[in-house]
């Protein structure tokens, strides 16, 4: 420790300048620590760059709920600043006639969401076709609405947040990968010999996080796999639809609308994954837009990104060893928690005590698992 109070660390490394790691460097900086941010590449290179922004707090447990209601409170408090818009929009997610399984499981949360004070409501099918003309509900079961949810670009919120870390003080350095030293807790940039020394360690490194603690023989239970999306320049009047029997997701967007899902359950390379999205996704994905809403998608850009499973879908976020910490395997929800995961991390690193049913010591790390799609409400 370098002076101040002895158990808090004063210097912290924070690896990864996505929307996790710009969040923690930002509310470490505020709160008075010597914070350096190091980025391999450039801020939000990695899967925030390629996530398709949909932010809500539709979540049945109570610490997801809480987490996610800070988040969006967060994101209104960010909003018009620097690039970065929220733009509020409803959530609504749905069933399809005959699948009991996931209709019962909408019916089953909505009063528990409710129970924990969200704005959720099981909807009346004509209500919501008639306030979206291009949502075709004939099919559907069972659907359910978030008032409170949003989209927004994602790649305009790591900037915002890596430049206000900046303004409280701490350095950030692009293109600048780093590999870990656990003892002592330090970082060694690419290419240089000499270890970094911090206090404290913050690995935010998304789908790299694994393989960097791997290195340096910490395991952690969190495999990448991949996701696709696409835009297309049609303008619907939808809300951000999840379709949980067709499996992919809509939203309004700036091209006109952005669909995906695309999850591939194997575990991917973090260094070595095709980028572009898989043909199949494009044609099941259309296909799934013209269903819903009525209109065979004029398709402008595809593309394909990385997620972080865990054994219970629930994130690593916490300390691992002494000094070293980290934040990773968000399911598919790490962009819409990041103001609230990257807030919790950085005051357990200032000595708070974190949100402990996502301490990442409650496993091994060599669990057997297998990956789920994150936004499936089975
Ligand atoms: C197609 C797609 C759609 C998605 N849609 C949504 C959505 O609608 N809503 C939602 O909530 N989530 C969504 N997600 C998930 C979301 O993108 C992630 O959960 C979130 O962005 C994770 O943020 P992060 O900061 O943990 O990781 P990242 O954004 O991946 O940031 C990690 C950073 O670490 C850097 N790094 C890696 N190794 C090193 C190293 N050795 N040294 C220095 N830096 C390093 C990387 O370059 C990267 O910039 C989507 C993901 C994809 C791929």
């Amino acid at each position: 420790m370098t002076g101040g109070d002895s158990d808090i660390p004063e210097t912290v490394a924070v690896v990864g300048g996505g929307a996790v790691g710009t969040t923690a460097a930002y509310d470490l900086a505020r709160d008075g620590a010597d914070v350096t941010l190091f980025e391999a590449g450039d801020i939000a290179s990695g899967s925030t760059g390629r996530a398709s922004g949909i932010c809500y707090d539709a979540f049945a447990e109570d610490v997801d709920a809480a987490v996610a209601q800070r988040a969006l409170e967060r994101f209104r408090a960010f909003d018009g600043q620097g690039d970065f818009e929220l733009s509020p929009w409803p959530y609504v997610w749905l069933a399809r006639e005959g699948d009991e399984k996931r209709a019962d499981a909408i019916r089953e949360q909505v009063p528990r969401m409710q129970k924990h004070g969200r704005n959720v409501e099981l909807a009346d099918l004509e209500t919501l076709e008639s306030e979206f003309s291009d949502l075709n509900l004939d099919d559907v079961a069972v659907a359910a609405v978030a008032h409170d949810a949003a989209h927004v670009i994602p790649p305009t919120y790591p900037p915002l947040l890596a430049e206000k870390a900046a303004e409280a003080g701490a350095t950030v350095r692009t293109n600048t990968p780093v590999a870990l030293s656990t003892d002592p807790t330090g970082v060694v940039v690419d290419g240089e010999d000499e270890v970094a020394e911090f206090d404290a360690v913050l690995v935010a490194a998304g789908a790299h996080s694994k393989q960097l603690l791997a290195a340096v023989d910490v395991p952690i239970a969190m495999k990448p796999y991949r996701v696709q999306a696409l835009t297309a320049s049609d303008e619907l009047d939808i809300p951000i639809c999840y379709d949980a029997t067709g499996g992919f997701y809509l939203r309004p967007h700036p091209d006109g609308l952005l669909a995906g899902d695309g999850t591939e359950e194997v575990e991917s390379d973090p260094d070595d994954w095709n980028r572009d999205a898989d043909d199949w996704f494009v044609s099941d994905v259309s296909a799934g837009v013209e269903h819903r809403a009525g209109c065979s998608p004029d398709v402008e850009r595809t593309w394909a990104g990385l997620c972080t499973a865990t054994p219970d879908h629930d994130p690593l976020l916490g300390e691992l060893r002494d000094g070293l910490y980290v934040a990773t395997g968000f399911q598919g929800h790490g962009f819409m928690r990041s103001p609230a995961l990257g807030e919790a991390i950085a005051a357990q690193i200032r000595g708070g005590e974190g949100i402990e049913p996502f301490d990442p010591t409650r496993f091994d790390g060599d669990e057997e698992f297998e990956i789920v799609e994150g936004m499936d409400v089975e």
